[in-house]
């Protein structure tokens, strides 16, 4: 059974919200604030619990206001679409969803807002609505699940190379080329190799925004998700391994092809590389996600929650565009009349 949990203030009964700056839990009405630790799962705050269910969408009722919220299955954290009144899905983060391991947001909306408003400076063609406020409140603090893996890779990698040498003897420019055939093997070991854990959130938009510094992530506590969005992983472990050997590999064989820099041309010839498995952790990492939607395409901005690294495409708008070329096609008329005009002065 579904469950919706929201955090209550101890002292007023205020709903309350995980604070960047303070990294605590902060009521918004008297102020107070707690750490996220006191709100473990001894403690009932349950409050409501779902009525029905459809394959994909399951409907809460808001212990705050008794509006209806309509989640997607996977939604681990949202919020009351009519008082905002944040909620944790409770069965979407524990037993097999309950993750190890949290980077809590460090930047909060204003900042990662702020962030996307500089990413627009000096974009003379970007339409519009990209720059309206209620466009840019629409950003979202999002935890994105993830699979980390560890892993030891054993390494063969063979390279063909060369070295060239030249010089004058005489009227002769001699040059003298020696091959080699290399060897290196070796075993690398790796430990928290990221891969996104959501089919919701593109996989290239979070690879621009890595890394996150795991040194930095919390034990578990769904208080940190009050006040945010998340998803609970609908990609398995088993499919993820994959995509985490196929990084592992890569890193391997970029790292030994990094020792063969002494010689002038050097190509990879075979390799074989075998992956140990290591440890699997389930975490939750911050993102700042914005999606626009713009002639029937969706672009997005997103922001590491944490370090502030941002990726977001931008549109052009094909009227100002117009406008542009326009002036320009004036110029080089302008141009060409001028040099009709001095033609005309020289004859
Ligand atoms: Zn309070
Ligand atoms: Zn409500």
């Amino acid at each position: 059974m579904s469950e919706l949990k929201d955090f209550k203030c101890p002292n007023c009964g205020g709903r309350l919200e995980f604070d960047t700056k303070t990294q605590k839990l902060k009521c918004p009405y008297c102020d107070g604030t707690f750490d996220p630790e006191i709100f473990d799962e001894g403690n009932n705050y349950t409050v409501s619990t779902e009525h029905w269910e459809d394959d994909n969408i399951v409907v809460y009722t808001c212990e705050s206001c008794g509006g209806t919220i309509m989640a997607d299955k996977d939604t681990a954290a949202s919020s009351c679409p009519y008082c905002g009144n944040p909620v944790v899905m409770v069965s979407n983060v524990s037993g097999i969803y309950k993750p190890k391991k949290v980077i809590p947001f460090l930047l909060d909306k204003k900042q990662a807002k702020e962030r996307y408003r500089q990413h627009l400076k000096g974009k003379v063609l970007l339409p519009a609505k990209f720059r309206s406020e209620a466009v840019i409140d629409e950003m979202k603090g999002i935890y994105v699940p993830y699979w980390l893996f560890g892993g030891k890779a054993n390494a063969r990698m063979w390279f063909d190379a060369t070295k060239v040498r030249h010089w004058n003897e005489g009227d002769y420019m001699c040059t003298e080329t020696s091959y080699y055939k290399l060897f290196r093997s070796g075993a690398v070991r790796f430990a928290g190799v990221p891969v996104d854990a959501s089919t919701k959130v593109d996989d290239a938009l979070t690879e621009s925004i890595e890394p996150f510094d795991l040194d930095k992530a919390k034990g578990f506590n769904d208080s940190y998700l009050a006040g945010f969005f998340a998803d609970k992983y609908d990609i398995s472990a088993e499919e993820s391994r994959q995509k985490a050997n196929s990084r592992i590999a890569n890193s391997t064989s970029s790292l030994f092809s990094s020792t063969t820099g002494m010689y002038d041309t050097c190509i990879p010839s075979s390799s074989t590389i075998s992956i140990s498995q290591g440890s699997q952790d389930y975490v939750m990492y911050p993102v700042w996600l914005l999606n626009v939607d713009y002639e029937g395409k969706k672009y997005t901005f997103a922001m590491n929650g944490q370090t502030g690294k941002f990726v977001g495409d931008l549109p052009v708008d094909n009227g100002k565009l117009i406008g542009i070329s326009t002036g320009v096609f004036a110029g080089v008329t302008l141009l060409v009349s001028v040099i009709q005009y001095l033609l005309y002065l020289v004859r």
